[in-house]
């Protein structure tokens, strides 16, 4: 098995690959007769922008052995990253030739231009609606699913019709090598589409799950309890996450991602995702039926248990508690004595999700609980406010560079703790973070 470190760096490697190799062999070869610089350097531009977002379909498509090593939220993080430079790339290549090239302005008349041209515009156009409703979905008010549905509806339209704009121009693909090996890179992203949205489904449609208990919890929260069925389930580390489809199949376009909060030593398959009430999707989760079958793609994510001669400090925030319980319950059903501290902020006593089971969990293992209340009830005597670097310093014992630190919360509050723990001097591949925001 390769390390981690091994695999990432293979990754990254075969990712510059993808992007340079088209470049690099429309370079090399037959040329046809040179133009000037900047027209050259913004076709290139545009070709390394097309091989990009091409690619962007393999990122997001959970290959678990490539998202492995740096977990579900840095990956989606680096697909918006350099989505935005591929599409930087793109619309720079018509700007600069339109400076070098005044003449080629009469194409953005899309009536008389040829279609090479009207391609070109439908693929620019196209990505900037896209990165438009990407950056703005919020304060669009557009719901998650729509956006995710005209996501890859303008995703395919934009990369098709680049394609298109490519061959109509051709200057570079006379050569019967690079023609091929264009077509090639075609291919595979659409194969990458072809597996994300037909092959990985069919897979995952072979593999249902059965609602066997929904359980009601503290703090707007309810657990569904999910037994496969007709398979023996898979085996996650604790912390990890899993997406659900809950009514419809797994064509569905949009899955909800959802952490495993039962103990990952369950040898029945079972498994269970602790949901609180945020939107639309989460509001039906109280009635959902027992015996409903549903389907989980899973399982994934990088935050995950550490070094066992380590204490564990577990930061929870609202619902972030989710991978904390299922990190205790595994720790239980092993029977790990590691020194752990769970630092969880709630908003008052009586929301305090898992409360009472977290009062067992102490007494079975090596925990200290401390609970954080926004709102805390007028004889509390415990902690108050959000936790902070003061929280730290009065409960967890020095030196804190020592410890590994696993936070789960609000993103203000990740971001908070984040900096708290770095101006504490707690290095960085000390802390483990699980977004629940991709977005
Ligand atoms: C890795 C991970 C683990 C999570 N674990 C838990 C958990 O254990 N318990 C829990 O209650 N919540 C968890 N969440 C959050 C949960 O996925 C969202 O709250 C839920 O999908 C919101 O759906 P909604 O339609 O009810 O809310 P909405 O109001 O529609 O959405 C609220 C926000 O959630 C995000 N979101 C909505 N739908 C999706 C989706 N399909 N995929 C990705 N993001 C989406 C968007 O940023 C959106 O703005 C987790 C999220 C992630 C990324």
């Amino acid at each position: 098995m390769l390390s981690f470190s091994l695999r990432s760096i293979i990754w990254l490697v075969v990712y510059l690959f993808f992007i340079l190799a088209p470049l690099l062999a429309l370079l090399s070869g037959s040329l046809p007769p040179a133009r000037d610089f900047w027209t050259e350097f913004s076709v290139a531009l545009g070709y390394a922008g097309l091989a990009m977002m091409g690619l962007q379909f393999g990122l997001t498509a959970r290959f678990r052995y490539v998202t492995e090593p740096w977990g579900e939220d840095v990956i989606y993080h680096f697909h918006r990253r350099i989505s935005l430079i591929a599409v930087g790339l793109v619309i720079a290549h018509p700007l600069i030739l339109f400076v070098v090239r005044p003449e080629l302005l009469a194409l953005l008349n899309s009536i008389d231009a040829p279609w090479r041209a009207r391609f070109a515009a439908l693929s620019t156009y196209s990505l900037i609606a896209l990165v438009i409703m990407a950056i703005w979905r919020v304060e669009l008010k557009i719901r998650y699913e729509i956006w995710h549905l005209s996501h890859i509806i303008l995703a395919v339209v934009a990369v098709v019709a680049g394609i298109l704009h490519m061959v109509g121009w051709g200057f570079y693909l006379d050569d019967p090598l690079k023609r091929a090996l264009w077509i090639g890179l075609i291919l595979f992203w659409l194969a990458l589409l072809v597996y994300i949205r037909v092959v990985k489904p069919l897979f995952i449609l072979r593999r249902p799950y059965r609602i066997v208990e929904v359980r009601k919890e503290r703090g707007d929260t309810t657990t569904l309890v999910m037994q496969p069925e007709g398979h023996s389930g898979f085996r996650f580390v604790p912390g990890q996450f899993a997406w659900l489809t809950l009514w419809g199949s797994p064509f569905k376009i949009t899955g909800h991602p959802f952490s495993l909060s039962s103990s990952a030593e369950a040898n029945d398959g079972r498994v269970e995702m602790s949901i609180r009430n945020l939107g639309d999707f989460t509001q039906q989760i109280p009635s959902v039926p027992v015996g409903q079958r549903v389907y989980l793609d899973g399982p994934y994510g990088a935050f995950t248990v550490g070094n066992p001669a380590d204490m564990h400090v577990l930061i929870a925030g609202g619902v972030g508690i989710t991978p904390m319980m299922s990190i205790l319950r595994t720790f239980a059903d092993r029977g790990d004595s590691r020194p752990v501290i769970l630092l969880y902020g709630s908003k008052d006593w009586e929301s305090i999700t898992f409360r009472e089971e977290l009062e067992t969990l102490q007494r079975r293992l090596n925990l200290k609980v401390v609970h954080v209340l926004a709102d805390p009830p007028a004889d509390w005597q415990g902690e108050r406010g959000f936790i902070t670097a003061d929280v730290f310093r009065r409960h967890l014992p020095p030196p804190f560079a020592d410890h590994e630190y696993f936070i789960c919360g609000p993103n203000v509050m990740m971001d908070a703790i984040e900096k708290a723990l770095s101006e504490m001097g707690v290095p960085l591949e000390k802390y483990h973070s699980e977004r629940y925001n991709f977005a």
